[in-house]
């Protein structure tokens, strides 16, 4: 299967500004997003709509993508990697991925102490959880050290033996004279597997490997104002170190729900109100709803489709502390599509009466139509 052009995906042009590309995959996301749309195949169209956003967000990623497209020779396994902890929506998730920390220098000295490897967990929170913040107690899946044996893997009352092929150093040494002088060759130790060490008698908890999976009840805040793809370090809850080394940190990724009514952009909240037309030409006075609660707005007579209002300090909390962000509402006058023989009366003599002269500020729009006609 062909890959789609990333700007078509988002149905920009190949010169969008940052701004039009966020505008539409804010737009797409939500329309696709599996919490909202359960249509087959929305699923598939939201990760291609964030793929596509990940990399043309970027100024690196999009200039090569402008360079080589899909082909980024750079690139060996493509744009497309790092999606699999995205697979599941609903409540908390048990995706786990072992990223970094342990494995790298594993065969150096098997007894020197080694930091345990991060883990991360992948979270989905409603808009309004992300805006406020929670506590709340998550249960992941972890491995600890293993209570039977104390972490050596050997079973209680015997104790793992020094392996007698490598004398515990995990590596097994061979030496090849050449016409170019002595090489020394290393490999790990096959009859320990590196760990310098042989268990005779297994532990039966955990098999030999002195480490059990084990559920744990972790508390956590998510901080007010966290935003989607964020993340939350918790240090010292990721695996157990080995040798006495210290604990890895558990990584905790945000993915906020879109909400049917508010976006959201940074600390920024944004909302379409519906106006009538009376309202939007006579002015009046709406109740509009934020994250806070409702709150009066003054709509101007003569207020225009597409005009902006802003709310100050209605929006999301700084998740760093940096106060609060503002609540914008562009309103939207719609045009009455069902109307009764007394209402089009009524309009029919608004228009004979003069109702349809423009204002000064459309005046000059309306002159440029009329020279226009001529013209033809
Ligand atoms: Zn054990
Ligand atoms: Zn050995």
């Amino acid at each position: 299967m062909s890959k789609r052009d990333y700007y078509e995906v988002l149905g920009v042009s190949k010169n969008a500004s940052k701004d039009e590309i966020k505008r539409a995959y804010r737009k797409l996301s939500k329309k696709y997003h599996p919490d909202i749309n359960k249509e087959p195949g929305a699923e598939e169209k939201f990760k291609e709509v964030k793929e596509a956003y990940e990399v043309l967000s970027d100024d690196q990623k999009r200039a090569r993508y402008d360079q080589f497209g899909h082909e980024d020779p750079s690139q060996n396994q493509g744009f497309g990697g790092g999606f699999s902890g995205f697979d599941g929506f609903g409540g908390f998730e048990d995706i786990f991925n072992t990223f970094f920390g342990g494995g790298g220098s594993r065969r150096r000295n098997p007894n020197a102490p080694r930091a345990g490897a991060d883990l991360q967990y992948s979270m989905s929170i409603s808009f309004e959880e992300a805006v406020f913040g929670k506590e709340t107690d998550i249960q992941i899946p972890k491995e600890e050290t293993c209570d039977t044996c104390g972490g050596s893997g050997a079973k209680p009352g015997t104790k793992p033996e020094t392996c007698p092929h490598c004398h515990g150093t995990g590596q097994i040494s061979t030496e090849q004279n050449t016409p170019f002088g002595r090489i020394v060759n290393r490999r790990v130790c096959t009859h320990c597997d590196g760990t310098g060490q042989i268990i005779r008698e297994k532990c039966s908890t955990c098999g030999g490997t002195g480490k059990v999976r084990k559920r744990r009840r972790i508390h956590i805040k998510i901080p007010a104002g966290i935003d989607d793809g964020q993340q939350l370090r918790v240090a010292g809850q990721g695996e157990p170190g080995v040798n006495g080394g210290p604990p890895g940190d558990l990584y905790i990724v945000f993915h906020v729900k879109p909400h049917e009514f508010f976006e959201r952009d940074g600390d920024d909240i944004y909302c379409e109100m519906p106006l009538t037309f009376a309202q939007a030409a006579l002015g009046d006075e709406i109740e509009v709803p934020t994250l806070h609660g409702k709150v009066k707005l003054k709509i101007p007579a003569g207020t225009q489709t597409g005009t902006k209002f802003r709310l100050r300090g209605k929006g999301a909390p700084n998740v760093h502390g940096y106060g609060v962000g503002d609540q914008h509402i562009i309103v939207k006058v719609v045009t009455p599509t069902k109307l009764t023989e007394k209402q089009k009366q009524l309009l029919r003599e608004f228009a004979e009466i003069g109702g349809s002269i423009p204002d000064e500020q459309h005046e000059s729009l309306f002159d440029k139509v009329k020279r226009a006609i001529k013209r033809d």
